[in-house]
């Protein structure tokens, strides 16, 4: 039976994932290792129960015994902490699903990596932070990062088995988010509840709010240059409201290959879990008839500055990328608790790049995890309202 573990079970991907497994048998059909999650005691408890997981890890270490208590009469292991859940990560499993939120996704997932886990990469700040560590330690490990992304799974199928140097450019989707109809001058009043909503996918808050800020397809563009290794410049974004096609692969002779498909993340984990195969998922079918229309528009870089930031850390390269996300997550974190308002994001994570970009060592290559979690919390403390 294939071992596998969820990091981050209790959220909105990793909870699809568990969804998934459980409709293809759950614990008669594989054997589960190790799922975590943060605060939801009770869901982490139930899923891991019914998965008749090994062990259960909170990330909170005061809740350990809220979780023993909940997996009480059950022989599943309770853990708590940043270290368990990086010992978790290392247990021997076949395939891992990384769906932690943020920069604290990085060492669990490179955890699994280096024991030889194939990884199913949801957590973009890990290539963003970090990619040639990322893709260093599987290239090490000899063994497979599929992405989960829905856009990167999207131009992972749309590939196949072609050669990236017939490719001439790549387009991702993006929805617009929250607010792609609002006049621009209301950005400035918008509030947490209003960027917290999403026109098409159902997700974790913080993705939401970075989609309607478009840090996530930022995020997204820099994940697209680390996971498949094309220059910056082959990289493009368009805007697309009904998200349908999630991502095009332009290649030299003119032909184009979309990938589309329901917004439903279901279908990019259950690829990844059935890769190389594909197996039956529930996922509505398209209906292009109902659907109607498809419609594309240019994104506005006034409207979402994060897109221009991209291009400047992918210039820069070294730890920008650790220096963006990490700022990113503290201006995020800034807004939520009410401390600046949604327009101040973009500029705060400029300036913490400005800044540090000053600093010697700004150049060297994330090699190490200590690296790149000291610029992480260089950036943090430097960004902070
Ligand atoms: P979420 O907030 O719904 O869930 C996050 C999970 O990580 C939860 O299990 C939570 O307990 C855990 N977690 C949070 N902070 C933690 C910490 N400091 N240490 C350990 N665990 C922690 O998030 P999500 O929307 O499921 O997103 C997860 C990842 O997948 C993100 O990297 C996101 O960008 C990416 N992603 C999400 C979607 C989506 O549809 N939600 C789509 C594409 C990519
Ligand atoms: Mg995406």
């Amino acid at each position: 039976m294939r071992r596998i573990s969820i990091l981050g079970a209790t959220g909105s991907v990793g909870s699809s994932g568990y969804d998934l497994i459980r409709r293809a048998g759950g614990a008669a059909a594989y054997d589960v290792v190790a799922l975590t999650g943060g605060r939801n005691i009770a869901r982490l408890a139930r899923m891991a129960r019914e998965l008749r997981a090994e062990i259960a890890v909170t990330a909170h270490e005061d809740l350990l015994p809220d979780l023993r208590d909940a997996l009480k009469g059950c022989d599943v292991e309770a853990a708590a902490g940043r270290d368990a859940l990086v010992e978790a990560a290392a247990r021997p499993a076949d395939w891992v699903l990384s769906a932690i939120v943020g920069s604290a996704g990085l060492a669990p997932g490179l955890q699994a990596l280096e024991q030889g886990a194939t990884l199913a990469l949801a957590n973009k700040e890990s290539l963003v932070c970090a990619g040639p560590l990322i893709t260093g330690a599987a290239a090490r490990a000899k063994t497979k990062i599929l992405p989960v992304d829905s856009e990167h799974s999207a131009i992972f199928q749309a590939l196949g088995s072609e050669n990236l140097d017939s490719v001439k450019d790549i387009t991702i989707t993006a929805s617009g988010g929250a607010f792609r109809d609002w006049p621009i001058e209301r950005l400035a009043a918008a509030t947490v509840a209003e960027a917290s909503t999403h026109p098409n996918w159902a997700m974790g808050q913080r993705i939401t709010i970075d989609s309607a800020s478009m840090f996530n397809k930022a995020m997204e563009v820099i994940e697209t240059k680390e996971f498949f290794g094309v220059p910056a410049q082959k990289i493009k974004v368009v805007v697309h409201p009904e998200s349908i096609i999630h991502a095009i692969v332009n290649h030299i002779d003119g032909g184009s290959i979309a990938h589309m498909g329901a917004p439903d993340m279901r279908h990019a984990i259950g690829y990844a879990l059935n890769w190389p195969t594909r197996a039956a998922l529930p996922v509505a079918p398209l209906d292009l008839a109902l659907t109607g229309s498809l419609t594309f528009r240019a994104p506005d870089e006034n409207r979402w500055p994060a897109l221009r930031l991209a291009r400047e850390v992918m210039a820069a390269g070294g730890m920008a990328g650790a220096v963006f996300n990490a700022a990113k997550e503290q201006a995020l974190d800034d807004f939520i608790a009410g401390r600046i308002r949604f327009t101040e994001m973009a500029p705060r994570v400029a300036l913490v790049l400005d800044k540090l970009s000053a600093r010697d060592g700004f150049s060297v290559d994330p090699d190490s995890l200590d690296t790149v979690l000291y610029w992480d919390r260089l950036a943090r403390r430097e960004g902070a309202a």
